[in-house]
């Protein structure tokens, strides 16, 4: 019984890496519209502990409109690609943080918005804050206190560019 159950793993992981090398291979003459695509569908969900989050809220608000470049804000973490760091991340909340990310679906991203969440801002070096970039592939940082709505749509411009320019999506996808 216990052999004819290896077997069965054995053929099914088999026929999981043909499919994936399959499809790897298909996507590949569509690189560079797969990193367009995704560089214009950038949908943040926003990982608010403090008050950067207000500046995040402005971002989308009518006044600045950064829906016109093709990110919008998610509530669901299993829909979105993007994860935006808006805080102090504190040692219990890291743990949240990494279940959030392992959740969105590659290939993903991270923005840290302001300077707690760059190295803990005016909480620097406190016994229970700890940097996202220790334990998450941050891509972007904006730095301030708080960054200003335009910062954080610069952050997303230039993370369509590194998208479309180094080609980041397709490898992930094709590699
Ligand atoms: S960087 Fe400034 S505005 Fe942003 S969470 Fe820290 S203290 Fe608040």
């Amino acid at each position: 019984m216990e052999i004819a159950i290896e077997i069965a793993n054995s053929i099914s992981n088999k026929i999981m890496r043909f499919t994936i090398k399959l499809v790897k291979r298909i996507l590949k003459p569509f690189s560079g519209m797969i990193d367009w695509a995704n560089s214009y569908s950038l949908w943040p969900v926003h990982f608010t502990t403090s008050c950067c989050g207000c500046e995040f809220a402005a971002t989308y608000d009518p006044r600045f409109d950064s829906e016109r470049y093709g990110s919008l804000p998610f509530t669901h973490v299993r829909d979105t690609n993007t994860i935006i760091i808006e805080g102090t991340i504190s040692k219990k909340m890291a743990k949240a943080l990494k279940v959030v990310y392992d959740q969105m679906p590659s290939p993903k991203y991270v923005i840290a918005m302001g300077a707690c969440a760059i190295d803990g801002g005016i909480f620097y070096n406190s016994y229970n804050v700890v940097k996202p970039r220790d334990f998450l592939p941050v891509e972007v940082y904006i730095p301030g206190c708080p960054p200003r709505p335009e910062a954080v749509e610069n952050a997303i411009l230039t993370m369509q560019r590194r998208i479309r320019e180094l080609r980041i999506a397709s490898k992930k996808v094709t590699e």
